[in-house]
């Protein structure tokens, strides 16, 4: 089973081909990702109508290339999976008409994704995620906890009430002056900083459940730095260093919780963790030692498949072919992208989030 996926929601213009062999593992053929952070950087944020344009002026060149890395032709393709959602649409719209048109083009089926649904099965590309698991998803617009029970059939106990973790990096990069990428920029200034020369808050630590909140964390950073009048190389590290680890304690400590509620109806102790911030070491380090001390097994994909990229894309559309779950191709040619689109209902009453 050969999928092409198409990745276009944010910043980054992806494509890549799979390949699912019949034992369930997957083979990653090629995987292009144009990153776009230089046409924002003036802007300090992802600029939608730049993102849109640049996507356009890329896609077209970077399936080609996805494609011959590759070698595997379009007839040899067994459908196109394209993000539908969410995202900015108008990004969102160049990967999904321009999926269209190759779907229409070489008779394939076409399968729009749940961006979510990429990022919540991409660790199934490099590990054996078997269902059911717990997934903990840190990217840029989302951070949420869901019981991922099959494709297609996701329970979200916890996500967060204000800012993504992903935004807080973002954010906290921009207050110190670091750029763009803000997560690896925070990460690296990090390095040799003192984790616990700042004293920040433990965000919801009193509170039951497990929704996330980080901007408490926020206002703590941007405290600490304009408390120190003209901040050394150091100061930055060791607010960086501070701020990673507080971030950190918290996915953990949220997590913990939700691994209360599934231990036991979960059966197996597996967590997932996907999304941008899952490429991040400390945050890793900080689970992996959560779940050492619960017996629970840990299981994160390589940063390049954390990040948006289009194997993930892919690799969500081969597993809902081999769902059963390939849509009438007459309701999919006219579908229209979606900005919001929440991917699990909540698990009191189906209540949907902002997600
Ligand atoms: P969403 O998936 O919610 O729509 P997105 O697609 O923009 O958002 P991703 O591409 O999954 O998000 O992840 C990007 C986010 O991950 C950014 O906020 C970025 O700062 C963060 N990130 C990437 N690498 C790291 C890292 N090493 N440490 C911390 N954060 C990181
Ligand atoms: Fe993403």
């Amino acid at each position: 089973l050969f999928v092409l996926g198409v990745e276009t929601s944010c910043d980054d213009t992806a494509a890549a081909i799979i390949r699912r062999r019949p034992d369930g593992s997957c083979q990653i053929l090629s995987n292009e990702v144009w990153a776009q952070h230089e046409d924002h950087a003036a802007f300090g944020g992802v600029v939608p109508e730049i993102a849109a344009r640049s996507h356009v002026e890329r896609l077209d060149s970077t399936i080609e290339k996805a494609v011959a890395v590759a070698g595997i032709a379009f007839d040899r393709l067994s459908a196109v999976a394209a993000t539908a959602g969410p995202g900015l649409v108008g990004g969102v719209m160049v990967g999904l008409t321009t999926a269209k048109a190759i779907a229409l083009a070489h008779d394939l089926p076409l399968i729009p994704l749940n961006h979510l649904e990429g990022h919540a099965l991409s660790a199934r590309m490099t590990e054996p995620a078997a269902f059911p698991y717990l997934l903990l998803l840190i990217s840029g617009g989302h951070t949420q906890l869901i019981h991922v029970k099959s494709v297609g059939d996701y329970v979200r106990l916890g996500t967060t009430i204000d800012d993504a973790a992903g935004e807080s990096f973002d954010k906290t990069a921009k207050l110190l002056g670091l750029g763009a990428p803000g997560g690896p920029m925070v990460e690296a200034a990090a390095t040799g900083g003192r984790a616990d020369r700042f004293d920040l808050p433990r965000p919801l630590a009193q509170r039951d459940g497990c929704d996330f909140s980080f901007s408490g964390l926020k206002t703590a950073v941007r405290e600490a730095a304009t408390n120190i009048e003209s901040p050394s190389g150091q100061d930055v590290a060791d607010i960086a260093a501070s701020f990673q680890h507080a971030a950190a304690r918290h996915l953990a400590q949220r997590t913990q919780k939700a691994m209360e509620i599934l231990d036991p109806p979960i059966g197996n102790r597996r967590l997932v963790v996907a999304g941008g911030v899952a490429a991040n070491c400390s945050v890793k380090n900080m689970l992996q030692k959560l779940c050492a001390a619960n017996s629970w097994q840990l299981m994160v994909p390589p940063p390049k498949y954390c990040t948006d990229n289009g194997a993930m894309i892919a690799w969500a559309g081969a597993e809902r072919i081999v769902a059963g779950m390939v849509p009438n191709p007459h309701d999919v040619m006219g579908l229209a992208p979606r900005a919001r689109w929440p991917l699990a209902p909540h698990k009191d009453g189906g209540k949907l989030g902002s997600g």
